[in-house]
């Protein structure tokens, strides 16, 4: 995603505050958390696991994205020898 995609795309965005109960954003506007308003402890602590593994997915995707270029850019640089 570029830059200015990803900008336009926050800009759209209503206004968003981060809940303290289960750490996601949630509208400014509702007062209560649309994600964790009606979940109950077990099924809070279900979503906010949840939330960890797609935090370590993305992480992981970023690794592997680094690692992609580092192998184009290593291309580059032999057919250039
Ligand atoms: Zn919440």
């Amino acid at each position: 995603m570029s830059v200015g995609m990803s900008l336009a795309m926050k800009a759209k965005q209503p206004k968003q505050k981060r809940c303290d109960r289960c750490e996601l954003y949630t509208p400014e506007a509702s007062d209560k958390c649309i994600h964790c308003s009606d979940l109950n402890e077990s099924q809070l602590a279900q979503l906010q696991a949840q939330h960890q593994e797609t935090l370590e997915d993305n992480s992981t995707f970023g690794k592997y994205l680094l690692f992609g270029s580092g192998i184009i850019g290593l291309l580059l640089l032999l057919s250039f020898l």
